[in-house]
């Protein structure tokens, strides 16, 4: 088969669909690989590369789209690459198509085969290829949260670690699931006093055995939630009930009653995030204050390592993507009925319940 992979080209995405030890493997299992020169540059990878790991250095991004079977990317395409969509071509990507209509029209319209990272579920439930955003917004939170917390940012001034001698930071996760754990780890590793907290006693539990006597957990109840927010300096929101928007669990009236120049860091942003006075910002104005409290609240953290991201997200995605080369979309799914779920439209139709559901329109 032949692979393609173009630059992104959405606003202040880094990222790229295959690294050169990708393409390596596409092409050391007898399959060819097309980069679009540059492709690779926002997170670090040269043409060079590239071209050492025997893919075929290609200049201009419509010559890769016309000409491979496969096209491997990160983000959903823009109305600009909707004219290159055909009827025989994969296209493997994040789609989010049910926040995008005209997209989804689009891929219908030209019948072409549209798996999504994002509904791709394992047989234990788990999302393999969504995983790695979070286990990286979660990780990053600690450290952008540290950062806000300096002075300069307008914080409090407090390093999370302390020095002996002086009071720790204390840290309140709210939700303990992927985002949450990946927070608690880094900031236990800090070496700040991590309070958190979840509805899901087994998920408590879970997080009870792994960090021990490190951390504090408690169930998410209002009360318990606003008594911990006024001891923190730093505040993760990572709550998550699937298909829905967050609960609003940090109401505004806490902020008065917190430390000023603490921070939240509201990861759950994506989903309208868990606290009252969250609105989306953007990496290059990130933050902004209300009633004395940082609140940092980008939609796409993991767009600011790209090059962390980019070899996490390829390397989730490799392996599905090999046994597509290998096999077509169909005989993939055969193999492997658990890449059903990736498969959002096929032949004109739409292939995906809840895309469907969300628009109303026949699966
Ligand atoms: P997850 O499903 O792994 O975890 C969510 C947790 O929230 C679960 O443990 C659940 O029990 C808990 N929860 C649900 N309701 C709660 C409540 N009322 N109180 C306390 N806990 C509650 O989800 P995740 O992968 O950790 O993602 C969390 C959020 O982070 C999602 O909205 C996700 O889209 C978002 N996210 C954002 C970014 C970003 O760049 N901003 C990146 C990755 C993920």
């Amino acid at each position: 088969m032949k692979i393609g992979c173009v630059k992104e080209i959405k606003n202040r995405e880094y990222r790229v669909g295959l690294i050169p030890d990708n393409a390596k493997s596409y092409v050391n299992a007898g399959h060819e690989v097309w980069i679009e020169k540059g492709a690779g540059l926002g997170s670090g990878f040269t043409d060079a590369e590239y071209e050492k790991a025997g893919a075929k250095l290609v200049d201009t991004a419509k010559e890769v789209w016309d000409g491979v079977d496969m096209m491997v990317k990160v983000k959903e395409p823009l109305p600009e690459e909707y004219g290159y969509f055909r009827k025989d071509l994969v296209l493997f990507t994040y789609l989010h198509l049910a926040a995008d209509k005209p997209l989804t029209d689009a891929m219908l319209a030209s019948g072409m085969k549209g798996f999504a990272y994002e509904t791709l579920i394992e047989r234990d439930g788990s999302i393999p290829l969504l995983a790695p955003m979070s286990q990286i917004a979660g990780r990053l939170s600690i450290q952008e949260g540290a950062k806000y917390l300096e002075k300069t940012f307008g914080g409090s001034g407090v390093l999370l670690s302390g020095v002996p001698g002086t009071p720790k930071a204390n840290i309140v996760i709210i939700g303990g699931g992927s985002v949450g754990t990946n927070a608690c780890k880094i900031a236990v590793g800090m070496g700040a006093n991590v309070t958190i907290l979840d509805i899901s006693l087994p998920r408590l539990a879970y997080l009870d055995d792994i960090f021990g006597a490190r951390i504090q957990t408690l169930v998410s109840t209002d009360t318990n939630i606003e008594n911990a927010v006024k001891e923190a300096d730093l505040v993760i929101g990572s709550v998550l009930i699937p298909g829905k928007a967050a609960p609003k669990l940090m109401k505004k009236a806490y902020l008065k009653e917190m430390k000023p120049g603490s921070v939240i860091v509201d990861v759950a942003v994506d989903q309208g995030g868990c606290c009252e006075t969250t609105k989306v910002t953007y990496h290059d104005d990130p933050i902004y204050e209300v009633d004395g409290i940082i609140h940092y609240c980008v939609g796409n953290m993991p767009g600011a390592v790209p090059r962390t991201s980019t070899i996490a997200l390829t390397n989730a995605t490799l392996r599905y993507g090999l046994a597509i080369a290998e096999h077509g979309l169909e005989e993939a799914c055969r193999k492997n009925p658990v890449m059903i779920s990736g498969v959002n439209t096929y032949d004109g139709k739409l292939t995906c319940k809840n895309v469907a559901d969300s628009f109303r329109m026949e699966y």
